[in-house]
């Protein structure tokens, strides 16, 4: 195996590393997850929020949940920190109603600012959109 000197390809490290893989870019898993990491926020920064406000909006609606609070209104999911912008395309359930995705809980649209969260396994969808 020859040994060849390289420079990480992370930008945040840069040191000289000495290795006999060929394919080897990074001088550790560190150096890797971190370029990773930053490429990931320069070039999808976008996305990196939308993930981030959308794990939070799930984290709001469990909590709920498991305090039985299932029916909630838009200004105390807001006052919760709850991001509205960032659902995404509602489906609608056999009643007709807006339903919005959060992990494995839905949010009902019950009217103009209230909600009913439910479970995923206990919602029905509306026949059209079945197939
Ligand atoms: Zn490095």
């Amino acid at each position: 195996m020859k040994i060849r000197t390289v420079i990480c390809a992370n930008p945040y490290c840069l040191k000289d590393f000495e290795t006999t893989n060929s394919k080897q870019k990074f001088c550790c898993l560190y150096c890797k997850n971190q370029a990773a990491y930053w490429h990931k926020q320069k070039y999808y920064k976008w996305e990196v929020e939308i993930q981030k406000g959308r794990l939070n909006n799930i984290r709001i609606l469990e909590e709920l949940i498991q305090r039985k609070h299932n029916n909630v209104n838009s200004n105390e999911l807001l006052k919760m920190g709850f991001d509205f912008k960032i659902a995404l395309l509602p489906d609608k359930d056999d009643l007709n109603r807006y339903v919005y995705r959060f992990g494995n809980l839905y949010l009902v649209q019950i009217s103009k600012f209230d909600f009913n969260i439910i479970e995923l396994a206990k919602i029905k969808f509306s026949k059209n959109e079945d197939n």
